[in-house]
């Protein structure tokens, strides 16, 4: 999984995880860096190693492995300090991942697809394919359902489709909670986070109505006032999209390694390519990310120069 898991990231890895496990295979999931404390619930999540604390234990079990399965990113630098590993890694490399431009010359095997909703829903595609729907269990089937929840939106983006409805109601047929599921994802915050919230909403966020665009920017200090903790920024970047004639909303966060951005759009207009162009990341059509070495405040500048640049686009 990439690092900084989301739902549909440990979600997609965890149904996987499941799935071989029964299948009678030996499975080690990792991830690249910690993980937001509202992924905890999920079954399976105590055996997941976290490479950036234990790549003792990681490395040797890469080196044994037959098989390296890459799930929700596709290109090794999204792992950040497992990505060496990855690369000189020997074993045969599986992609199964929805993002744009993969870096096809990392894996042996793959399916990508950008017009899947979620990477859960293509561990689920794989699952049946197989000919294995029989084997889906509430296990498989809750971590994967939390993902797809995840990343439509909770079944409202475009990549709806009749088939994630129809996956959706197999996995309930299995017996899963799924008002609990999504309790868990998103009313498990503690009271600062929407302390910061608040704060963001009154001191932090910009409209340029011009361009029909806004932005939160979020100094270091707002993170250490509130105590923010990963995870807890999670959705802040969509409200925006709220706002009458609001096509795209932009969300940086002052982070010591990187001035980190979260783009997401309405409509027509293509976050990937803008992620991609200006802010050395990338994603998918309505929702991108990236990271800039620059100050807060020359990122800022960046931002609205390249709002400038997009303006026929973002009429
Ligand atoms: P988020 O804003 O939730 O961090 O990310 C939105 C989407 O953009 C996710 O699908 C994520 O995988 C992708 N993304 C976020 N940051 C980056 C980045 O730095 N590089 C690339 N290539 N994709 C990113
Ligand atoms: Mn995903």
């Amino acid at each position: 999984m990439h690092q900084k898991p989301d739902a549909d990231a440990m979600g997609s890895v965890l149904g996987l995880y499941h799935y071989l496990k029964k299948l009678g295979h030996s499975v080690t999931v990792v991830s690249p860096t910690n993980w937001a404390n509202w992924l905890n619930w999920m079954p399976g999540v105590a055996e997941v190693l976290n490479y950036d604390r234990e790549k003792e234990k990681v490395r040797p079990l890469l080196s044994a492995a037959d098989y390296l399965f890459c799930l929700d990113f596709n290109v090794f630098h999204r792992t950040k300090n497992f990505a060496a590993d990855l690369y000189e890694a020997t074993c045969i490399k599986v992609l199964i991942d929805h993002h744009q431009e993969p870096d096809a010359r990392s894996f042996d095997f793959g399916i990508s697809n950008v017009n899947k909703s979620s990477t859960c829903e293509m561990v689920y595609d794989f699952i049946k394919d197989a000919g294995h729907e029989a084997m889906l269990d509430i296990d498989i089937s809750t971590c994967l359902y939390a993902g797809v929840v995840a990343d439509t939106g909770s079944f409202r983006f475009q990549a709806t489709t009749p088939a994630v409805h129809r996956m959706a109601a197999r996995l309930m047929e299995q017996g899963i909670r799924h008002t609990e599921i999504h309790s868990q994802l998103f009313d498990n915050f503690l009271e600062n986070r929407l302390r910061f919230m608040g704060n963001a909403f009154l001191h932090r966020l910009e409209f340029f109505y011009e361009y029909n665009a806004a932005l939160i920017a979020i100094p270091k200090y707002d993170l250490l006032k509130y105590e923010i903790k990963t995870g807890d920024t999670e959705g802040l970047v969509n409200f925006p999209l709220s706002v009458q004639g609001i096509k795209l909303a932009a969300l940086v966060i002052d982070r010591d390694e990187e001035r980190k951005w979260s783009f997401r759009s309405k409509d027509t207009f293509d976050c990937n390519s803008f992620a991609r162009k200006y802010f050395n990341g990338g994603g998918h059509f309505n929702a991108s990310g990236g990271g800039t070495k620059e100050s807060l405040q020359e990122t800022i500048l960046q931002f609205k120069t390249a709002l400038k640049e997009n303006e026929q686009l973002l009429q």
